[in-house]
């Protein structure tokens, strides 16, 4: 480990959400770990802004490698953690970047790539993000309240979300009941009338997004048949033998799924809930019922690939097909937002743009997670990537490009401007308290959690005894 990090004296966090929070760390003064005659005598004070993997793992590898979980990272002496702070609207980056010698934003992917097709306003049409939201309890998603009332249910998009959002959608309530989805979800899902969830994709088999665990999920999920079209997998079999290992066995399940012929296992299979990946369709509208009032369909394109392998493009053939549906989700990815007007911002590629996690043209400004790669990665790649964040910021300390020569408030003046702006931080104390309400709560009815649904309800129980 350099010395560089030996000297660094903790970290500050700071969130936007309360249970789900945005972070803003920072290196406590005073602390001097190493005695590296390298820095000057004030130790550097950075802040995350952002609360979710990739905050975490940027400020796990500032600290020290080897602390392994955000709990550890967040409780750490050196670490920091300020919730419901609504960074670009509460406090601003430049604010931040006067208090700190370098400031990290790792607030993620908010927003949602929208389909771009007439009738997405319809009733019964939301995004993935939104329904989410709504079964993970996220309190701006409370008031989603789905209709589940129809058979058909179409899911835009081959993603692990989309597979997520099918997974709920079908599950039998029973398994639901032991996860942490919120009570109102459970009730609507168990009221729910689905039966039939396509996933669909504009490209093929080959190009799927999702990945073997999600995939596997869905085929193993109790009470549930998949249902393909045959037609989709021709020459998918003489293809494997060209793609890469993953890819590969992926492709192979799907392959299995779609062409297994029903036979007699499949015959006492009660199964009353069917899914199905549908492939070469993009969305062109979506339909509503006589009163245009709501979702009654969805009218897809029909593609043809150009070019082939992951990178095959699809093209519209002008052929289009009708499915009747009552509830669409479009789950075809999410997009970073820009937070703040002084930050640079890629509208066309929805990232901060940057080099290795240095954001260009704003030194002492780094990103990390989604907001610096685009929403693409299981864990493990937000993970690395936030790593390689933490240490270009040790890199340019080490060349002195970030200057941490001049001592810096911290927290001390943000949280001053805070509270003029009557702004009350959530510390991870407070979170802890309500972590241990939302257990307790699960507890009664034999679920991990039961979540707190509204900020207010979070507030009352964080600021209980303080
Ligand atoms: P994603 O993996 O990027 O998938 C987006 C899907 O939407 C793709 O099938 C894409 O097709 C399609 N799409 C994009 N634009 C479209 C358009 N205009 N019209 C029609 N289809 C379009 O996004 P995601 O599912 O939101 O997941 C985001 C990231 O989170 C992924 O890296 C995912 O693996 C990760 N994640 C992981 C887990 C897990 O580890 N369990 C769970 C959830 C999410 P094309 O391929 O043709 O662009």
């Amino acid at each position: 480990m350099s010395g560089h990090k030996m000297m660094f004296s903790g970290l500050k966090l700071w969130t936007k959400g309360i249970s789900r929070p945005a972070w803003i760390s920072r290196f406590y003064d005073g602390m001097n770990g190493s005695g590296n005659a390298s820095f000057s005598t004030c130790s550097p004070k950075v802040c995350i802004v952002g609360s979710g993997p990739a905050a975490f793992y940027t400020a796990q590898s500032l600290i020290k490698n080897v602390i392994n979980t955000f709990t550890q990272t967040a409780k750490h002496s050196r670490c920091s953690f300020y919730g419901n702070v609504n960074v670009g609207k509460d406090v601003s980056v430049k604010e931040l970047q006067q208090a700190y010698h370098a400031v990290v934003l790792s607030y993620g992917a908010e927003g949602n790539r929208s389909m771009g097709v007439p009738g997405e306003d319809l009733a019964g049409v939301y995004s993935a993000k939104d329904f989410v939201g709504w079964y993970n309890g996220l309190p701006s998603c409370r008031e989603l309240s789905p209709d589940l009332s129809c058979e058909t249910a179409v899911i835009l998009g081959q993603g692990n979300v989309a597979l997520d959002v099918a997974r709920v959608l079908l599950s039998p309530i029973d398994i639901l009941k032991k996860t942490d989805i919120t009570q109102p979800a459970l009730e609507a899902l168990a009221e729910s009338q689905v039966r039939r969830v396509l996933v669909v994709g504009r490209r093929g088999p080959i190009q799927v997004a999702c990945t073997i665990k999600e995939l596997r999920e869905m085929v193993n999920l109790p009470n549930t048949r998949p249902d393909m079209v045959a037609a989709d997998f021709e020459g998918v079999t003489e293809a494997l033998k060209d793609l890469q290992r993953p890819r590969k066995r992926l492709t192979e399940l799907m392959l299995k799924t779609a062409l297994e012929i029903p036979g007699e296992k499949e015959k006492q299979n009660k199964a009353s809930r069917f899914w199905g990946l549908r492939f070469f369709r993009s969305p062109i509208e979506i339909l509503a019922d006589p009163d245009h009032n709501r979702t009654a369909g969805i009218r897809l394109g029909v593609n043809r690939l150009e070019g082939s392998g992951e990178g095959a493009r699809a093209v519209l053939t002008g052929e289009v097909e009708d499915v009747t549906c009552g509830l669409v989700i479009s789950s075809i990815g999410y997009k970073s937002i820009p937070i703040d007007p002084s930050v640079p911002f890629d509208s066309r590629k929805a990232i901060v743009p940057n080099n290795m996690g240095r954001i260009e043209q704003a030194a002492g400004l780094y990103c990390s997670g989604w907001l610096k790669t685009g929403p693409t990665g299981v864990i493990a790649t937000t993970m690395n990537n936030s790593f390689d964040t933490a240490r270009s910021m040790v890199e340019d300390m080490d060349l002195g490009t970030l200057d941490v020569s001049a001592a810096k408030t911290g927290s001390q003046s943000i949280c001053a401007l805070l509270e003029k702006r009557g702004v009350k931080p959530v510390t991870f104390s407070d979170w802890e308290k309500i972590d241990t309400v939302e257990m307790r709560r699960g507890e009664a009815t034999g679920k991990p959690r039961e979540k707190l649904l509204t900020v207010e309800e979070m507030l009352q129980v964080a600021q209980k005894n303080n």
